[in-house]
Parts: C-alpha cells; sequence; structure tokens
C-alpha cells in the first residue's frame, strides 16, 4: 500500500495537492467515514476522506458508554450523561428505568463530535478533501475517477477536481451519493424521517417536565403514529424530536406538543431540522468489484430505537477491516466480510427490534402495554445491559422467559384489565 507522503502529487485544487492514485477514497466524514479512514490510515494506507464539512448532522446524539472505550472517544465528547429514562404512555402514565451501575446513556453534540473523529483520521495520515463526490467514473482494469468538487466557504471558486482510487467506501449517510451513483435504486434501504429541534436548555426545569440527566421517550400516537418521541438532554440544549414513516404526519406539529409537555416552549430554538433515518440493513452492501457502503448509506440504524452512531462506528471498523484485506489479496470478495461480520454481531439484535416495533408501536392501545411492560424490573436490566453491551445479554436465561411471559400476558390481556 502507498501511504500519502512517498506518492507523487498529480492533480491539485488551487490550494491542496493530492498523490495520482489512493488507495481508499473514504466518500463522507460522518462517525462511520471517519472511524474507516483513520482505522485504515494508521495500517498504512493511502486514504483520501472526503466531506463538505459545512452541515451539522441532525441527530440526537446519544450513545452507550462503551462506545467510548469501543472507539477511544475522549470523555470531553460527551456534552451529558444520562442515567436512566423515562418512557411515557399515551394516557400520560410515566415509567422510569433508572440503569443503576450497569453504564450511562453519553451525549454528544454531532456539531463538535464529527469534526473531532474528522482530525482524528486526519491525524492518523487520511488525506482531508473538504467538498463532495459528484460523479465516479469506472473503466474496466483501471481505478476509480472520482469528481468532487469543493466546498465553497472552504475554496472560493475552485473548479472540481478528478482523483483517482482503487477502493471507495461509501460513507455518506441516509441520502448517499455513492449508492445512487453504484447501485440499483431498488437497494435503497427503508426510512423513517426524523425532525427534532434543538432548543436552549431551561435553568431551572420542573424535573416532572424535564431533567438534564433523563432521556424522555414518548409513545403516543399523535406524536408518531410508527415510532417515538424524544426529549434528550445535551447539557445547555436539549434535542426534542420525533420520526415517522406515515406520510402527512405533522412533525413540526408534534414536536411543537412535545416542546410544551417538556416545559420547553418558551426556550430559544437554535435549530430545526431533519433527515431520513434507514432502518433496514440493504441486503449488499459492496457492488462486488470495487466500493462498499457503510453507515446510513448502508442502512444500519436499528430498528424501534433509531440508534445509527454506534452501529455506524461499529460497521467502519468492518468495511475498513474489509478493504484492508480487498487491497492486500486484490479479491473484492473481501468486501461482503463487512456486511457478513456486521450480521452476524447485530443482525438477531435487529430483528428483535424490528419486531418490537411492528408489534408495540402499532396502536395506541399496544403502546400503552408497551409502556406498562417497562416497568417489569426483568425488563428493565435486559433493556439496559442490551443497549449498553450492544448484544444479546445471555447470563440470565430465567429472566428472558419471565419477560417473554410476561410480553405474552400483555399481548393477550384486553387493555381494561391492567390497569
Ligand atoms: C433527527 C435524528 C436524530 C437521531 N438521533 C440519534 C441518537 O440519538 N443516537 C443515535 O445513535 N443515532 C441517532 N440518529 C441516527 C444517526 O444520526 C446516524 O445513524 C449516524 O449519524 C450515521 O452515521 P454515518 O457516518 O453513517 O452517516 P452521517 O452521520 O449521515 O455522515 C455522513 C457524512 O457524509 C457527508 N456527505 C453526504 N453526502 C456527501 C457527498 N456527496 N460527498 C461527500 N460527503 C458527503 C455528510 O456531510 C456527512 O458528514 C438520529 C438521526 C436523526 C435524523
Amino acid at each position: 500500500m502507498q501511504t500519502p507522503r512517498d506518492t507523487p502529487s498529480a492533480e491539485s485544487t488551487t490550494t491542496q495537492s493530492f498523490p495520482a492514485l489512493f488507495d481508499v477514497a473514504v466518500i463522507g466524514g460522518g462517525p462511520s467515514g471517519a472511524i474507516a479512514a483513520e482505522w485504515l490510515a494508521r495500517r498504512g494506507a493511502s486514504v483520501l476522506l472526503v466531506d463538505p464539512g459545512d452541515r451539522i448532522k441532525p441527530c440526537g446524539g446519544a450513545i452507550p458508554c462503551r462506545a467510548l472505550e469501543d472507539f477511544a472517544i475522549a470523555p470531553e465528547m460527551l456534552v451529558a450523561r444520562a442515567h436512566g429514562a423515562r418512557v411515557i404512555a399515551p394516557s400520560g402514565k410515566a415509567v422510569e428505568m433508572r440503569i443503576g451501575t450497569a453504564g450511562y446513556v453519553g451525549m454528544v453534540d454531532r456539531a463538535t463530535f464529527d469534526p473531532y473523529l474528522r482530525r482524528r483520521a486526519e491525524a492518523a495520515g487520511a488525506t482531508p478533501f473538504t467538498g463532495r463526490l459528484e460523479a465516479i467514473e469506472e473503466r474496466p482494469g483501471e481505478p476509480l475517477a472520482l469528481t468532487l468538487s469543493p466546498s465553497r466557504a472552504a475554496a472560493p471558486g475552485t473548479e472540481p477536481v478528478t482523483l483517482r482510487a482503487r477502493l471507495v467506501i461509501g460513507a455518506d449517510g441516509a441520502n448517499s451519493t455513492v449508492r445512487r451513483l453504484m447501485f440499483s435504486p431498488a437497494d435503497k434501504p427503508r426510512y423513517v424521517f426524523a425532525y427534532h429541534e434543538i432548543v436552549e436548555a431551561p435553568d431551572a426545569p420542573d424535573p416532572a417536565d424535564f431533567r438534564a440527566d433523563r432521556c424522555d421517550v414518548i409513545y403516543d400516537g399523535r406524536i408518531s403514529p410508527d415510532f417515538y418521541g424524544w426529549v434528550f438532554p445535551h447539557g445547555k440544549q436539549v434535542s426534542v424530536g420525533c420520526g415517522s414513516g406515515v406520510k402527512g404526519h405533522d412533525l413540526r406539529r408534534a414536536t411543537a406538543d412535545l416542546r410544551a409537555a417538556a416545559g420547553l416552549d418558551g426556550t430559544r430554538t437554535l435549530r430545526r431540522e431533519g433527515a431520513p433515518l434507514p432502518l433496514k440493513p440493504m441486503r449488499r452492501w459492496d457492488n462486488g468489484r470495487n466500493v462498499l457502503l457503510t453507515g446510513d448509506a448502508a442502512g444500519t440504524v436499528a430498528p424501534s430505537s433509531g440508534e445509527g452512531i454506534y452501529y455506524a462506528l461499529q460497521c467502519g471498523l468492518l468495511a475498513a477491516e474489509a478493504v484492508e484485506t480487498c487491497l492486500r489479496t486484490d479479491k473484492p470478495q473481501a468486501l461482503k466480510a463487512a456486511r457478513k461480520r456486521f450480521m452476524k454481531a447485530h443482525g438477531r439484535v435487529f430483528l428483535i427490534l424490528g419486531i418490537l416495533q411492528a408489534v408495540w408501536y402499532r396502536s395506541d392501545r399496544m403502546r400503552e402495554k408497551f409502556v406498562t411492560m417497562c416497568a417489569d424490573p426483568d425488563v428493565q436490566r435486559l433493556t439496559w445491559e442490551s443497549y449498553l453491551e450492544k448484544r444479546i445479554v445471555r447470563r440470565d436465561p430465567l429472566a428472558h422467559l419471565r419477560v417473554f411471559l410476561r410480553d405474552l400476558k400483555q399481548l393477550v390481556t384486553p387493555a381494561a384489565r391492567q390497569k
């Protein structure tokens, strides 16, 4: 593999010169792309990392504490730590789910988190390009030719450039350009759309409405007919929002209602933004030759929770490892390992979460039962352990059995009899 330092400079913008050929071009410097670029650069690959760097990713920013350990994330990146969640049913009934000693939910601010990850990739040796991928040209036996347009703010008036790479990692998010250019439209993952508002945190909130160390999760058909709403603390800010795949559902109206319920209707709004959440991993992440998708571009957001950051990071590492093998062996089949290993590690959890969403999020009657079930200590413990440890915890099979039986009871008992 070549390193950026020992390759001749072939093409340049007015301000930056680049090697003639990169081993890998990573398109998108969110969590997935940045971690993949960092890992590959550390292994000695010549890596181009392309990101426009001009948009804050709309995101609630919640990550399990183990992400800090698994990806060596600096603790200063956390703007808040939540030690529990409160789930709220359509009737207004609320259930507190404390994490206890098992860990915490860390909150990152994507305005600083993503640039931090990109700086890490750059420090490891990846070459940054501040701009967007526009086109990919593929000719038999030749490296991929990428047309990149520099971001206007970073390089005003600069023309698009063409750079070459043996392989491309598409880490450019839910609306991936790489996927659009190199995969069939039929491969596009299924989405819900998520919208949130970043608002100033209140100085002295009523804890009945909002707490700076608790994530509120609202299951209510008026807020979302098929997903949920949230109020997540972010230190000096709060993320309030909801998601839905139902056309015509008014996410802004629902968010206004959430803000009012949390006593946040009077606080200043800093940002209003939304983006798709792809809730199903694609069946193929590679094109069989030279392109591999990762993170949201490959559809790796968990159903039912909408959690995507941890999985994007994990996926980025697996993509990097698969690409390194492909570079070393010159065998494109090696790219398949990324999806295979991801699905082996998380496929079952995604399946269970998908079923959970399909069953419990389909009506207010079911949502009411679901929140009731969350009061169960076994459900709480297994939920937190699975979230924090990122696998189905098998330590206590009897707890699984008890939860399964109570699940069944909730499903078959009329709501009126459960009060
Ligand atoms: C409203 C909302 C709330 C969410 N809340 C949470 C949460 O609390 N916890 C959680 O775990 N997940 C949450 N998610 C999901 C999470 O944000 C994503 O799963 C995660 O960001 C995926 O990371 P990624 O690196 O794959 O993609 P992204 O973070 O989307 O990064 C893609 C990068 O590619 C860049 N890019 C795009 N197009 C191009 C191009 N043509 N050329 C070059 N670069 C390009 C973008 O600028 C971006 O930097 C939320 C999502 C939404 C929409």
